[in-house]
């Protein structure tokens, strides 16, 4: 009889809790879900309409961003950058400033880590550590992550499925973070490629002025080709913020 009870108090108390505890402890999906939610990964947008989305990844700092700044808001184009959190704390100002100008600020981690042999509270971690201090400066969580390296693994997926963000790639890669391209030859790599719907890698690096070069021959190429430049959550029609 004591054994009888005893089992009913134990089902009613996991029935009681298992409505509760979730909420209380939403990081640790693991418990009570099997099948995790693992974020979307993307690489182009609709082939319909000619679309396209200019990325910049590794900012901000001073001198390469700022350059293509101003190259966009004279060529009135908005674009999406993908900020490393560490480089935002120092750079706060440019941050804001690109974001004041109408261009997305989205996540690329807080150290730019390389996440091939990350746990998924690692990776969890250092997403969301870039997360706050986006939202420190402009006020925004991003719901966009792109990884560094190009790495996806699966329990980056999972971490970003925690976070309800999404893994933004590319399927234009202009290949001007290589330095045995020329600005000839990312030029040429980036009119090859492109088509309605890309979504085309670019960077900002310090002191480098290849890609601001590069943009300011194939930005008036491409418009002229009768495409129109738009942010990734105009090129997805999804949302960039939480
Ligand atoms: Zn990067």
């Amino acid at each position: 009889m004591f054994e009888k009870n005893f089992l009913k108090f134990f089902l009613f108390f996991i029935i009681v809790n298992s409505n509760v505890f979730p909420k209380e402890t939403p990081y640790d999906i693991g418990f009570w879900d099997e099948t995790p939610k693992m974020a979307r990964v993307i690489r182009g947008g609709s082939t319909e309409k000619k679309l396209l989305a200019l990325t910049f990844d590794d900012g901000p700092n001073d001198s390469s961003l700022l350059k293509i700044l101003e190259l966009l808001k004279e060529q009135e184009i908005k674009a999406s950058f993908f900020f490393i959190g560490s480089y935002i704390k120092k750079y706060p100002e440019e941050t804001i400033k690109a974001f004041d100008e109408g261009h997305l600020v989205l996540n690329h981690t807080y150290a730019h880590s390389n996440f091939k042999n990350s746990s998924e509270d690692e990776i969890f971690f250092e997403i969301s550590k870039g997360n706050q201090i986006i939202k420190d400066v402009i006020g925004k969580k991003p719901k966009m992550y792109r990884p560094p390296y190009g790495v996806v693994t699966k329990s980056e997926l999972q971490a970003l499925g925690r976070l309800d963000m999404n893994l933004i790639g590319w399927n234009v890669d202009s290949r001007d973070w290589s330095k045995h391209e020329t600005l000839n030859s990312v030029i040429e790599i980036s009119k090859g490629q492109i088509k309605s719907g890309s979504i085309i890698l670019m960077h900002t690096q310090p002191g480098k002025m290849r890609t601001y070069e590069a943009l300011k021959i194939l930005i008036p190429y491409l418009k002229k080709e009768g495409y129109t430049f738009v942010k990734l959550d105009e090129l997805l029609n999804m949302e960039a913020y939480q």
